[in-house]
């Protein structure tokens, strides 16, 4: 199969190199425009990129031209990893412009008629797309994936959801600083420290759950009917979120049963065998100590979801932690399984 040509918006970036690391050995996509700020523009990437992933910059990478975050030239299939301050409007340009744009940043996830999908999760809301054209006029298309934090809540709930039904959920989470993208928090605040407080992230987790978890509906989605709370803390931790999880179900269900429905879940993604699905989106540890992001964050390649500790509740019924990459499942490797959905869908034909 010839491979197909894609763009990368914020290539430069923390999840702009995911992308080309990822996209290096792909099947069917290969990476031949990137785009970043004027700061970038007109420089080869080699010299644009501080390149801070351990595997080195792919070498067909290194010469290629940075352009300006314009459409004239670029392919149909359009990565996004744009700063959120400027991502809005030029994602837009795009989708204007005839390109499909799959994007990881947050401006359009909440939108009404923009897919925000996890390909195990939701693959029946990218219908909405139809939607959007039409009503903007589009002859291209925004489809989102969510944010780091919120990826991995939703992979374990999911099945929950499925199999007994959701009725309450509390989230803790330790996120990992490369979430901040690069250069990030500043080491003299943490450094041995824990900010119990990253701007405007507990309120997207919670929006995104309900959307992720809800139903399609004469072409809108209804939120999901359970109440979501997050509280979110930025930990020294390099790649991987971490997540303390409390869960109420609307059935009686015993441990083993919550174990056996994560276990058990598996979904279009893996049916299909798309190049980047995890073959166990879910692996349920049994350790005592594990999830640990050092240990375990690269399970699947960084796109399963690892979940541990899983014990009875008091104060609801169940809890236990969850973990999951950031700049993976979390970003690029999440917007690339989106991509081939829509491949295999007929979306990019
Ligand atoms: P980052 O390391 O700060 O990279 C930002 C990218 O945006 C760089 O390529 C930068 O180009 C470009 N950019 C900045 N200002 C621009 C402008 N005015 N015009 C055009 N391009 C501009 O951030 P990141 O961590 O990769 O995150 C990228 C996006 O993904 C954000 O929206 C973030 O919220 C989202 N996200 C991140 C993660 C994660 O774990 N890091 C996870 C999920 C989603 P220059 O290098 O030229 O400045």
């Amino acid at each position: 199969m010839k491979k197909m040509e894609v763009g990368i918006l914020g290539a430069t970036g923390m999840v702009g190199q995911r992308f080309l690391s990822l996209l290096e050995h792909h099947p069917w996509f290969e990476a031949t425009w990137l785009a970043a700020s004027d700061r970038s523009a007109g420089k080869k990437y080699g010299e644009a990129c501080n390149w801070r992933l351990r595997s080195p910059m792919p070498v067909a990478a290194r010469d290629l031209e940075v352009h300006e975050c314009k459409p004239g030239g670029a392919p149909q299939l359009i990565f996004s990893s744009l700063d959120s301050k400027v991502a809005g409007e030029i994602e837009k340009e795009f989708a204007r412009a005839g390109h499909v744009v799959v994007s990881n940043s947050s401006n359009h996830r909440m939108d009404a008629d923009v897919p925000l999908l996890i390909p195990e999760v939701n693959p029946d809301h990218l219908a909405l797309v139809g939607a959007q054209r039409k009503q903007r006029g589009w002859s291209g298309m925004i489809v989102t994936n969510p944010n780091c934090t919120t990826v991995g809540l939703v992979m374990s709930l999911a099945p929950l959801e499925r199999a007994f039904g959701l009725s309450k959920v509390m989230m803790t989470s330790m996120q990992a600083v490369s979430g901040a993208g690069y250069p990030g928090v500043p080491t003299l605040d943490i450094l041995g420290n824990v900010i119990p407080y990253i701007s405007g992230e507990e309120e997207k987790v919670e929006r995104e759950t309900q959307k992720l978890l809800g139903q399609l509906v004469d072409g809108r989605v209804q939120p999901g009917d359970f109440a979501v709370s997050a509280h979110c803390n930025r930990v020294m931790v390099e790649d991987g979120h971490t997540e303390s999880i409390s869960v109420a179900l609307r059935q009686k269900v015993s441990l083993g049963e919550l174990i056996e429905a994560w276990r058990r879940f598996r979904s279009l993604p893996q049916e299909r065998h798309l190049p980047s699905a995890p073959q166990h989106p879910i692996v349920v540890r049994d350790e005592a100590d594990r999830p640990q992001p050092r240990l375990d964050a690269e399970t699947e390649h960084g796109m399963a979801t690892v979940i541990g500790r899983v014990r009875p509740c008091p104060v609801l019924e169940f809890k236990y932690t969850a973990l999951s990459h950031n700049t993976i499942r979390g970003a690029a490797g999440a917007a690339l399984l989106n991509a081939e959905l829509m491949r295999s869908e007929g979306y990019l034909d």
